[in-house]
């Protein structure tokens, strides 16, 4: 898939629409999902035009791969959900249901999270 600019994180990154933001570095930017599943549900986004996990991975430079990874895990660390535990959920592609193509992480926490997928 290629990388469309006018998906809503997109439009985010560039500041044409609001987010509730949690974190932001050079490499990634970290707000709050609009409709949250879990008390707290944080979405983690890289800076770069990057559509899906495999994209990134191939894609992006070194710097900015380390640097999304430091920038998730900062934000893991000061939402205070070490200690309880969290789920990370990366949706890639149709089967996963990833309805915005720009890639990204969820972070969930803050209440039991049940089963990992649902039964077929
Ligand atoms: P996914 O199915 O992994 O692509 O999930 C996309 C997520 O983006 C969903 O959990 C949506 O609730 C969330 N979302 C969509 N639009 C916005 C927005 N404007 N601000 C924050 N989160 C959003």
């Amino acid at each position: 898939m290629s990388y469309d600019p006018s998906n809503i994180f997109a439009k985010i990154l560039r500041g044409e629409i609001p987010c509730k933001k949690v974190y932001e570095d050079d490499f990634a930017l970290a707000f709050n999902d609009i409709h949250p599943q879990a008390p707290t549900h944080i979405l983690v986004i890289p800076k770069g035009p990057y559509t899906t996990y495999d994209d990134f991975i191939a894609s992006a430079d070194d710097a900015e791969i380390a640097g999304f990874q430091r920038a998730l895990a900062k934000t893991i660390n000061d939402a205070n959900v070490v200690a309880d535990g969290y789920r990370l959920i990366s949706n890639n592609g149709v089967n996963a249901h990833q309805e915005v193509p720009h890639y990204h992480v969820h972070i969930l926490a803050g209440r039991p999270l049940g089963v990992l997928v649902e039964k077929a």
